[in-house]
């Protein structure tokens, strides 16, 4: 029985790329070191998200922020930019 945790999580392009493609290799910043420091804080980010809650799941891409500054429910940024819609999935959770 998969449940949905969080109906309403809304993540930035550079969560989205790691989250959804496991890639980081969008993310646009001049310095390879910053660029690292990024991923590498987007990364924990998703792990504590897996640990603590569920699974991050694509959401309804029709529910996508396209200029958005809430912040990212997943690496916290605050930067103005698109946001876009996820869920966490409890999967297998015993209540
Ligand atoms: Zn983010």
């Amino acid at each position: 029985m998969v449940e949905v945790i969080d109906d309403d999580f809304m993540v930035c392009t550079d969560c989205l790329m790691i989250i959804a493609n496991d890639d980081a290799s969008g993310l646009d910043y001049s310095l390879d070191e910053e660029t690292e420091g990024r991923e590498q804080e987007i990364r924990e980010a998703i792990a504590e998200i897996q640990r603590e809650e569920g699974q991050i799941a694509v959401g309804d891409s029709g529910r996508d922020d396209e200029l958005s500054s809430s912040p990212c429910a997943c690496c916290g940024t605050r930067l103005v930019g698109a946001r876009h819609h996820f869920v966490i999935l409890g999967c297998g959770r015993e209540r």
